[in-house]
């Protein structure tokens, strides 16, 4: 399927005019045709990464309140963004976050770099992002390609090879379609159209601005594109999580490394988490400090991109001799919300108390 120079104007044309009438109001988004400020687009961009407009339209709203700009972000305390982030996921991204600030803000004067190769130098940016912040928020003559993006051109062109290996193919074909009138805005409609009438199972086509040229409308094979390669099943790992409470009440919380999984967030101290069938004695002997365990009912589960969790939570109480032994930070329950606890930690938190 290959479209002419005229064919490709014109679909150009048609979603700018679609998008004119039929644009998203986003709280990070100019109107048709004005300036970006490049801040709150890299700021949002990131957010939604693997999140939806919904979730993160309160925590977009929080950040700009409390960090204005860049350089207010990037002065920040790195504790402070990871615990607004929490509810996010993907506390990595976080961290870039405030890196990726500081570096504009030391490196740069407090201004983004106005291209996709100069956006690609920083910290947490990929090429989506790039490609992403250098249409919307410069102009420039860049193809993003998110979920949306690849679901429409995907459908336009009837492409059936499964993800990811069509990935390139997609990229190409969206490249060549890009206008150089108005790419951030071509971008943004495409993202629109995708969210909005090429959804994943039921596009509306009837009302859609690229009907008369969609090759996947046209041989009825729409709804099933993009098609996707099986994905193995996900293996389930196990752990421990040790509740150990304090003489005074207080609990023992303490802050994973800084690299690996959830790394620089708060947890219920715990074993590595390991197959299915790892022995008992191996994990018990990773508990901060030998002592009488009593095992709570039920266990805690949790899925990851990779793998599932089920957490079984040893609790004890011990003195405050021994408590003075380990490393970590002592809290009340109410405490904890001051602490940047994942989502798994917060279930295991919830569970214990309950079963206590
Ligand atoms: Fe998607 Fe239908 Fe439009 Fe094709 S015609 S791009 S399938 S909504």
């Amino acid at each position: 399927m290959h479209f002419t120079n005229d064919e490709i104007h014109h679909l150009g044309r048609t979603m700018l005019d679609w998008y004119d009438r039929h644009h998203r109001t986003l709280p990070w988004r100019a109107e048709p045709g004005d300036a970006q400020d490049p801040y709150r687009v890299w700021l949002s961009e990131i957010m939604l990464q693997q999140t939806t407009v919904v979730t993160v339209g309160p925590y977009f709203a929080a950040f700009l309140q409390r960090w204005p700009t860049v350089t207010d972000l990037a002065n920040a305390d790195l504790d402070e963004v990871l615990h607004a982030w929490q509810g996010l996921g993907y506390y990595a991204r976080a961290r870039n976050l405030h890196k990726c600030a500081k570096v504009v803000a030391d490196e740069y004067g407090g201004r983004f770099p106005d291209t996709e190769e100069g956006l690609l130098k920083l910290p947490g940016i990929g090429p989506y992002t790039a490609a992403a912040v250098a249409a919307i928020a410069f102009n420039r003559h860049s193809s993003p390609v998110d979920g949306n993006i690849e679901r429409v051109i995907s459908r336009l062109f009837a492409l059936e090879t499964p993800l990811p290996d069509v990935k390139p193919e997609i990229k190409e074909k969206s490249a060549a379609l890009t206008p150089s009138d108005r790419p951030g805005d071509y971008a943004q409609a495409l993202m629109d159209l995708g969210a909005t009438i090429c959804t994943p199972r039921n596009p509306a086509c009837g009302i859609c601005p690229w009907q008369a040229s969609c090759e996947g409308r046209k041989s009825g094979i729409a709804p099933e594109l993009p098609r996707k390669r099986k994905k193995p099943a996900k293996s389930t790992r196990v752990g421990y999580a040790f509740w150990i409470q304090r003489e005074d009440g207080k609990i023992l919380v303490r802050r994973r490394p800084e690299k690996g999984l959830l790394g620089g967030l708060y947890e219920v101290p715990g074993s590595d988490w390991r197959a299915i069938d790892a022995p008992d004695d191996v994990m018990l002997s990773e508990a901060p400090i030998k002592a009488n365990w009593t095992e709570l009912d039920g266990t805690v589960g949790h899925t990851f991109t990779h793998f599932h969790l089920d957490v079984t939570i040893l609790a004890t109480k011990i003195s405050e001799s021994d408590a003075a032994k380990l490393d970590g930070s002592w809290t009340t329950i109410d405490g904890l919300s001051e602490f940047a606890l994942p989502t798994v930690m917060k279930k295991i938190v919830r569970h214990a108390l309950k079963y206590r």
